[in-house]
């Protein structure tokens, strides 16, 4: 028999990713009287379950520095607040640089960061050499080492997200699609469900990742969020190189390594055009090789045992989208993460849940992100992303 979905609901957040359980976490924590989730599929199934786990501080702009200050907090004491662990391995980030431009983009970072009080280490070739004896140096600049950054469980911090969520009497329905948006008088009143149910609110939060400009459309909003496949491999076990050691990340073409158990998580292209293809393919395997062979030649024992694509969530600007558009009260947007919303998210659920319950985010400044920025032409900058323009 199936559950009927509440008439009404204070806040109804759409997607039961990452970002919107921990918007429904912030939500109850904060006193939202109602919060009630819908996921069209199982949660977490979007591009939380394809994600790589990274953490990172090395950001290139202040406002992803925040967020992943911000964040960090949260990971450091996920155990004691969700009673779940997080499984962060703080191993670190290595940035290499082979062009004198990522360089520059690393020289400048380290600076910024050391203002936060971020400890970041800029690392001639050789002492990278010296410190990872695997890596090939020998078309280096530099590379930049923070040592605080590392990888969590996507599947932790989501079940963290949930069951606090849950335990604090959010409603998280699985199963659910939410097919339409009724607005009116510039605001929102209620949304449509695929039970054929329709649930009143005056606030609907756009969680659906790499989907938010579809949700957008339902609510006649032109929100600039693309889904771009990202495909990943994995290796068989493998001795030949150290048990432990930093996520590193090639620049130049996008390329990143870290440990996943015993084996490796080698990453592999990511495609140009934007689409929801999430099928693995032959030619996404051999660019993996031939990149990971060029930076860590030992891999040429490794084996690739399996492969799997997911989709980034792109924004213009590669920074997330947060915020309502003036046009239309009710309808706030946590979108356009570009590769980071799986680290941002505890951060992205506390600004949102402040800007729902108080009218603004207290917690962090997030004017740059909102949704007007781009026909308003004060995009943000954000070199740093492992992915190519
Ligand atoms: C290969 C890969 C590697 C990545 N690596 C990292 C990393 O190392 N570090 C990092 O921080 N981030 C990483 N990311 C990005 C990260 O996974 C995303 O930023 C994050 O998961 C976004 O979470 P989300 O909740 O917004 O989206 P999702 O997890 O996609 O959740 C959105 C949900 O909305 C649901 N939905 C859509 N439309 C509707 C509707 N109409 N009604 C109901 N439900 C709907 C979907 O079913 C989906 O479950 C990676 C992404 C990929 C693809």
């Amino acid at each position: 028999m199936r559950r009927p979905l509440p008439s009404g609901a204070d806040v109804v957040i759409i997607g039961g990713g990452i970002i919107g359980v921990s918007v429904a976490y912030y939500l109850r924590k904060m006193g939202t009287p109602e919060v009630l989730l819908l996921e069209r599929g199982l949660l977490g199934e979007g591009s939380t379950g394809k994600c790589a786990g990274g953490v990172r501080v090395q950001f290139s702009t202040e406002i992803n520095v925040r967020f992943s200050l911000v964040s960090r907090k949260v990971f450091d004491g996920f155990r004691e607040e969700f009673g779940v662990d997080p499984e962060f391995h703080q191993v670190g980030y290595l940035f290499l640089a082979s062009g004198s431009g990522h360089w520059k983009v690393l020289l400048q970072n380290a600076e910024m960061l050391r203002g936060f009080g971020v400890e970041v280490d800029l690392l001639a070739p050789e002492e990278i050499q010296m410190r990872w004896p695997f890596l090939r140096v020998d078309d280096l600049v530099g590379g930049s080492y923070s040592p605080g950054d590392g990888y969590a469980g996507p599947y932790e911090v989501l079940q963290g997200f949930v069951r606090g969520a849950r335990r604090l009497g959010a409603v998280l329905r699985e199963g659910v699609e939410v097919t339409g948006i009724r607005v009116g008088d510039g605001a929102v009143r209620a949304v449509e469900t695929s039970t054929g149910d329709i649930v009143e609110t005056s606030v609907v939060v756009n969680a659906a990742g790499p989907y938010a400009a579809k949700v957008a459309e339902l609510a006649g909003l032109d929100l600039p969020v693309r889904p771009l496949r990202r495909q990943l491999f994995f290796t068989e076990p493998f001795k030949d190189l150290p048990p432990q050691f930093p996520l590193t990340i090639d620049l130049a073409p996008g390329w990143y390594m870290r440990r996943e158990g015993e084996g490796l998580l080698l990453a592999g292209p990511q495609d140009r055009e934007s689409s929801f293809n999430e099928t693995v393919d032959f030619a996404a395997q051999e660019w993996t090789a031939e990149r990971s062979l060029h930076r860590v030649p030992v891999l040429e024992r490794a084996r690739i045992a399996r492969g799997w694509a997911g989709l980034y969530e792109i924004s213009p600007d590669h920074h997330a989208i947060i915020g309502e558009f003036p046009e239309l009260r009710g309808f706030v947007c946590v979108n356009g993460f570009s590769g980071h919303g799986f680290q941002h998210s505890p951060a992205a659920g506390m600004v949102v849940a402040e800007l729902i319950l108080e009218g603004r985010a207290r917690t962090l400044d997030i004017h740059p992100l909102r949704p007007t920025r781009f026909r308003e032409r004060e995009p943000l900058h954000e070199p740093l992303t492992a992915f190519r323009d």
